[in-house]
């Protein structure tokens, strides 16, 4: 099939398109908060102002693997745990003020052989880009924890197929230009908060109750709070499940444990689901440390299911990541995958190595001074704006103790295609070369004890795109900004 141009619109046609797009976002919820917000008011959450050409087969295969990516992730956690508790020790050790404290409180709550709540949820995400000249996914990373924008995605898909059937996409106004097929909505919020409803129903022996809650566990002064309370609506809308929300400081004094059991102090509603939307970054444990890492301890000590369990969260970790590139790695996880889904999982990874002083990690070395151009150097951090890229890579190194290069992989570059799309931020229009990356969402509800699956499902998708320019793609960070598909 062939691509269709963007709309091209009059200067007068663009600005009555921008004026109803606004008005569709701050009715609907398509919002963030500014810095130095007051509660009362939000802005346009920076948006395209069309959706972004995907290839329709490239969206397919992304949402074909990710069950078996969610399998793989948690068969890591529940059957070859001592494995992934080996290799994170060594993370430890290059990062003993993050790693090393999770892991610490991992071996704490477990200290007499077992978590206290074997069940366990994950809410995931899986990153892509499209590799330019095949048309091929090729995986970014995995997130196991904290995966943000299943909110804002669900709504700008709403809100481009507003624009298309209101013929603001037509310079003739009469018109749709999309078909209704070529701009699916994610359906992420209902999904995601399906995944926390699933947690709600096995918490409670596999019944529907209404009396649990989920707390989720926010940063302070949450600038996205919309997205995540898109979620909490559609838990107590679709699922009659009231939620609360707290920071980490705050959890020592407004919940309190009884025979393990977690309940919000000031109701004595009892927690099923711990949502992590924080807790993923030392910045989260920086501000009073002892007390957020206390509140930390905690809730993972507690009988409320965690989404996600630490060693879930510790398994997104980059360095692990690169190791599960291994296709005998791979293998070993998924004893029961077939060829065909192993070779679509295969597909999707680029070159990552390490930079230890393994064989591999000797080549590595070798390569990140020869032909930096090629790579992106990440430590083991969560949340954007931490990675090295390219030319820069050399100088940073040697600044380092040899010592520590170990902390660091080092991945190939992905060349996805651009596109001359727009993107509002604010109130300003930008009208710049842009390259998108695709996520796709999963949920799955699974025992790490002993590794049985409940749930293992699809959550809806999202598309987050910056200008080709920049190298990182944070929407919070002023980066990028949401976007949805135009399936061709
Ligand atoms: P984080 O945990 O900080 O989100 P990521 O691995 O997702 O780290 O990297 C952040 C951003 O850097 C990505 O969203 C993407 O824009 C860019 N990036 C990361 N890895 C690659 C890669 N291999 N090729 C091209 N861009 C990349
Ligand atoms: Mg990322």
């Amino acid at each position: 099939m062939s691509i269709k141009e963007f709309p091209e619109l009059s200067a007068e046609q663009e600005s009555e398109l921008v004026e109803s797009l606004l008005h569709w976002c701050l009715g609907n919820g398509l919002v963030m908060y500014p810095p130095n917000f007051s509660n009362c008011s939000a802005n346009n959450a920076p948006i395209t102002l069309f959706p972004t050409p995907m290839p329709r087969n490239s969206f397919k295969n992304a949402e074909d693997v990710q069950k078996i990516f969610n399998e793989l992730y948690i068969n890591l956690v529940s059957k070859e745990r001592e494995w992934l508790i080996k290799e994170l020790r060594e993370l430890s050790k290059y990062d003993s003020d993050f790693t090393g404290k999770l892991f610490e409180i991992y071996e704490e709550v477990t200290s007499n052989g077992q978590v206290p709540q074997p069940l366990s949820l994950g809410l995931f995400r899986s990153d892509y880009m499209i590799h330019n000249e095949t048309n091929e996914i090729k995986q970014i990373e995995f997130n196991t924890v904290s995966v943000s924008f299943g909110g804002l995605s669900t709504k700008v898909g709403e809100l481009h197929n507003y624009l298309n059937s209101s013929g603001f996409y037509d310079s003739k106004y009469s018109n749709v230009y999309y078909e209704g097929q070529e701009i699916p909505i994610s359906n992420s919020i209902n999904e995601l908060a399906q995944g926390l409803a699933d947690g709600n129903y096995f918490y409670n022996n596999q019944s529907e109750n209404k009396d649990t809650v989920v707390l989720f566990v926010v940063q302070p002064q949450e600038r996205n709070c919309f997205d995540q309370r898109h979620i909490e609506f559609s838990l107590l809308k679709n699922h009659g499940i009231k939620s609360y929300r707290l920071t980490l400081e705050e959890i020592e004094s407004k919940v309190t444990t009884n025979s393990n059991k977690l309940y919000i102090k000031s109701t004595m509603d009892e927690v099923s689901v711990v949502y992590y939307r924080a807790g993923y970054s030392p910045d989260d444990y920086e501000h009073n440390p002892q007390s957020t890492w206390n509140s930390r301890l905690i809730l993972e000590k507690s009988l409320a299911i965690k989404c996600p369990s630490i060693l879930t969260q510790l398994s997104g970790a980059k360095k692990i990541q690169q190791l599960l590139t291994k296709k005998e790695i791979v293998e070993k996880l998924l004893p029961t995958v077939s060829q065909e889904d192993l070779k679509k999982l295969m597909s999707t990874f680029v070159s990552i190595y390490p930079l230890d002083d393994s064989e591999e990690g000797k080549i590595a070395q070798k390569l990140a001074f020869e032909v930096p151009e090629r790579f992106v150097l990440k430590p083991q951090r969560e949340g954007g704006g931490n990675n090295i890229y390219k030319e820069e890579i050399p100088s940073f190194l040697e600044k380092l103790d040899k010592s520590d290069w170990g902390a660091y992989i080092l991945m190939e570059l992905i060349n996805p295609p651009s596109y001359k799309n727009k993107i509002i931020r604010n109130n300003e229009v930008y009208n710049e070369n842009i390259i998108s990356e695709l996520g796709v969402f999963g949920s799955i509800l699974f025992n790490e004890a002993n590794g049985e699956i409940y749930t293992n499902k699809n959550a809806g998708w999202l598309l987050r795109s910056k200008f080709s320019s920049s190298n990182e793609g944070g929407v919070a960070a002023g980066f990028g900004c949401v976007d949805n598909i135009y399936l061709y």
